[in-house]
């Protein structure tokens, strides 16, 4: 998130050719792709390699920005800023104006090559966030420079330039400090810039900030001076990037700093928490090594910041050497931080170190291919994780829904759900808008993307894997890419045609089962068709699956499967087979009833991943109305006891689902009295109390059990949350920090006033962050109409950072039983709360609202709500969740009639 100008021999020894960018710009031609000698001529189906002339996007490409000096002062009394700039721009055929991206910016003044344009010619269009330039002359080819004036708005929400109060640590003083965020497209609020993603260049930043403030870049700095305002800081030009990688941080700040390499490493947090980086910066000197090892070429900046802002946005970004988090994704108190809260930062850190390779030196040429980075990330991050930490199986896991704050996916089934909807769409898709490019940032993009990336990986293998990803990095380090160009990459690693395979999951929609039939003979007959919840006459697809299977008992074979129809042969009668190994596929599988029963038989051999793999495809036919609730409630009946964590929290998620949907019915009671029982015991192992030795996970399943069981309404646990939250309060240190969250929650669902408020001020006075969540999470989970509203009001208040507040509303929607008064509360107050959301939470935030219903009803008003108040960008947003209300609806009916069956069977 920012920049600077600078000496042209700084990187002379760098890794990055500087002289490559002037050759891109001095001729076009350049850019026209250079294809690598593919040796399978079906990459056509995934789209074309890179091309500079044919990107898409709105700027002419006729004028090229190289290298941007853009010089800052912000005013933090008025949240507004003035700024200048020069633009070296090389002109590659003649033209009579100059367009390139301005939003919410005021242009007095613009010169070209030293001469002042009149007034009348610096034209902003808002609508489509475009500055125009008109010139008195046609523009002759070659080298020019443009300079502007302008002003802007410090913003109170993530878009473009930001403000952040917060409380000082330690004093609780209160406080602002000053932080970016530009993807998708906000560099335009910052400075007018050519703010597409191919439009690549240097970047020099300088900024007035006071005297005793800290400012961070993408860059180091290369000079300071005291001026009349403060200081003036000027840092290091960047190398040639894309605008929205850019970056600026400032504020009393302090860092704690590490090496590795030639790269200094830092982690940078409000003064007096720096220390609590300790953790982040250990896991970033080893995460840096093994990608450094994995890309092939070595991490090109000269340092790496991981910034935490205290609010601002909820998640993370991948600025080029100055990456920011949100505090709690960042910050780990080994006194007071859960064993959650570790693993979150831990996944946060490996996904957007990956982007410093996949996404910033190699960026996808337009906002269609985002796959590209976040699938791509995604995929690599985890990959990370589970190599330092196997013990988190952070393969098998998905988010638990109660924890929205989380971005990064490690979860394929979030997006197999979604991707097996009527309103899903192809990975790659066309984004014509810049509204359209903020909603590309969903389930499909992140997690579809990264589930496509593993089970190529495993198909390909490892080595080879990796083997064309260097191959990727080193032919475009620089530069940008398309879909076609990785492809390209593993094709000639691999020497297959991969591009022909992934045709079938990135340009369409959807994802196939494969369904199991044994024949006579030790014959077993397979075939393919699409996959749909909630959604009739689905256009009929087909796919190219690479295939995995195990004959228990053998190793592990693979096949390609590229028709509607294919055979295994000599696999014995009596032997169980199991297709996806290790549940590494993207598809799902249903067995006869033959080989069925033999699975169920063989499960005490199975590994956790191919056992959390079956419930996942049990649970998902049962959506699909393809198969009864008793198949999945029977598998988990013989499923042999463990506190294996991603099987446990596969079993959790359903009841917690079920528990969720069956509010207001009557079968309601009796679910939640089996429900208990099933989880019961492993609680029991489990206990209160954290034992020596036990794995690093038995803490996060035992929280998980604590809140699932606190809402299933078990007294015991109800009376020993409270309790346990008596005693934290004479004595914090009594209760783990893996419970708090929790216990919290219980207490906080079944609060009386007195008890909301004891909570609530615990929230007013910490000045921590994830503490600060802990609190006013559970305030979101009160149970009390009365106290619902009281809860919904703190989102209109600055008790909480801007980008928390508002997502208070909908983890009231969620959690409380009261998701209606919710809903009337937003839609009472839903300019307020906007205006603290950013770009890509706009289109989302209304329908979000609606997604804990599950009447039809709810549907139809949502949809009139929409056509009445919302922008168009959020029709597909709309839609999903229409979708959802309706599938939920139905699946409440259903699930209610099969259940009473279960209820009856478990009768004691
Ligand atoms: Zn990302």
């Amino acid at each position: 998130m920012c920049f600077v100008a600078g000496k042209p021999n700084l990187f002379a020894n760098a890794n990055f050719d500087a002289s490559g960018l002037v050759r891109q710009v001095r001729c076009l031609l350049r850019f026209v792709a250079v294809l690598f000698s593919v040796t399978f001529p079906a990459i056509m189906a995934a789209g074309k390699p890179f091309s500079f002339k044919d990107t898409p996007g709105k700027l002419p490409k006729e004028v090229i920005p190289l290298e941007y000096s853009v010089r800052i002062v912000p005013n933090i009394v008025e949240f507004a800023f003035t700024g200048t700039e020069t633009v070296k721009l090389n002109v590659c055929s003649p033209v009579r104006q100059l367009v390139l991206n301005a939003l919410e910016l005021e242009i007095p003044e613009a010169f070209l090559d030293g001469k002042e344009l009149p007034k009348s010619a610096i034209k902003i269009d808002k609508e489509k966030e475009l500055l125009a330039l008109a010139l008195p002359s046609q523009l002759v080819p070659g080298d020019h420079e443009l300079a502007l004036y302008f002003k802007g708005k410090i913003n109170q929400q993530g878009q473009g330039l930001f403000y952040m109060p917060y409380q000082e640590q330690g004093s609780g003083t209160k406080k602002i400090m000053l932080g970016t965020q530009f993807e998708a497209t906000d560099a335009r609020r910052f400075f007018p810039c050519w703010d597409e993603p191919v439009f690549r260049a240097r970047f020099q930043l300088t900024v007035v900030v006071p005297e005793n403030w800290l400012a961070v870049s993408n860059m180091p700095i290369e000079s300071e001076k005291k001026i009349t305002e403060g200081k003036e800081v000027r840092f290091a030009p960047t190398p040639p990037m894309s605008s929205y990688l850019n970056v600026l941080v400032a504020g009393e700040l302090d860092f704690i700093e590490s090496r590795v390499g030639p790269t200094q490493i830092r982690v940078i947090a409000t003064k007096g928490k720096a220390e609590f980086g300790r953790y982040a910066l250990e896991a970033t000197a080893l995460i840096l090594q093994y990608y450094n090892d994995y890309f092939g070429v070595p991490y090109p900046l000269p340092k790496l910041d991981q910034i935490a802002l205290p609010g601002g946005f909820g998640g993370a970004m991948e600025n080029w050497g100055g990456i920011t988090y949100y505090e709690s994704a960042l910050l780990f108190d080994p006194k007071n931080s859960s064993a959650g809260t570790k693993q979150n930062i831990y996944e946060v850190l490996a996904h957007e170190m990956a982007h410093m390779w996949f996404g910033d030196l190699v960026t996808m040429a337009w906002w269609d291919n985002l796959w590209l980075n976040e699938g791509f990330a995604s995929w690599m991050g985890t990959k990370c994780t589970a190599h330092f930490n196997p013990q988190w199986e952070v393969w098998l896991r998905r988010e638990l829904p109660r924890d929205p704050t989380r971005r990064v996916g490690i979860a394929k089934e979030a997006a197999m759900e979604g991707d097996a909807r009527s309103t899903t769409h192809p990975i790659h898709r066309p984004i014509a808008t810049e509204a359209e490019a903020n909603s590309a940032f969903d389930d499909i993009t992140y997690k579809k993307g990264q589930s496509f990336l593993r089970m190529l990986e495993s198909f390909l293998g490892e080595d080879v894997f990796r083997d064309g990803i260097r191959r990727y990095i080193a032919a475009h380090k620089y530069s940008n890419t398309t879909t076609a160009d990785l492809w390209n990459a593993l094709s000639e690693a691999s020497k297959k045609p991969v591009g022909d395979i992934a045709a079938g999951w990135t340009e369409q929609p959807g994802f196939p089962i494969v369904k199991v039939k044994r024949d006579p003979g030790e014959k077993v007959s397979l075939t393919q068709e699409r996959f749909t919840v909630n959604f009739k006459n689905a256009p009929l697809l087909e796919w190219k699956i690479p295939l995995t299977y195990l004959v228990i008992g053998r190793a592990p074979a693979t096949l390609l499967m590229i028709s509607t129809i294919d055979k295994l042969e000599n696999i014995p009668a009596d032997r169980a087979l199991k297709l996806n190994v290790n549940g590494t596929g993207n598809y799902r599988v249903q067995y006869d009833e033959p080989s069925w029963i033999l699975l169920l038989r063989a499960l005490p051999k199975l590994g956790v991943e191919d056992r959390v793999n079956l419930l996942s495809d049990a649970w998902a036919l049962v959506q699909a109305d393809r198969a009864p609730v008793s198949l999945y409630f029977g598998l988990v009946e013989k499923l042999p006891a463990s506190t294996e964590i991603a099987e446990r929290e596969q079993i959790i998620n359903v009841l917690d689902f079920i528990n969720g949907l069956l509010l207001g019915n009557p079968e309601r009671k009796e679910f939640q009295r089996c429900a208990r029982s099933l989880l019961r015991p492993t609680f029991e192992t489990l206990g209160w109390q954290p034992k020596d030795g036990e794995p690093p996970t038995a803490g996060n399943l035992r929280a998980s059990l604590i809140n699932v069981l606190g809402d299933l309404n078990d007294p015991a646990i109800i009376a020993g949350c409270r309790e346990r939250f008596e005693k934290y309060l004479a004595n914090a240190a009594s209760l783990a920090p893996d419970l708090r969250p929790a216990v919290f929650a219980v207490v906080g669902r079944y609060a009386d006033e007195k008890t909301w408020t004891t909570l609530h001020q615990l929230g007013l006075k910490t000045t921590s962050i994830e503490d600060k969540r802990n609190y006013y999470d559970a305030l979101a989970c009160a149970n009390d109409p009365k106290l619902v509203k009281k809860t919904l009001a703190i989102a209109l208040t600055d008790e909480l950072p801007t980008s928390r507040a508002v997502f208070l509303v909908p983890k009231v929607a969620r959690e409380s039983a009261y998701p209606d008064i919710a809903w009337e509360f937003a839609k009472a107050n839903i300019k307020a709360l906007l205006a603290k959301t950013d770009a890509a939470g706009a289109n989302r935030y209304a329908p979000s609202l609606f997604t804990f219903f599950s009447d039809d009803s709810r549907a139809d008003e949502l949809k009139t709500y929409a056509k009445n108040n919302l922008p168009p960008p959020s029709a597909p947003e709309v839609a999903k969740v229409v979708d959802e209300i309706q599938f939920r609806a139905e699946f409440k009916k259903r699930l209610a009639a099969q259940l009473n069956a279960w209820i009856d069977k478990n009768d004691p």
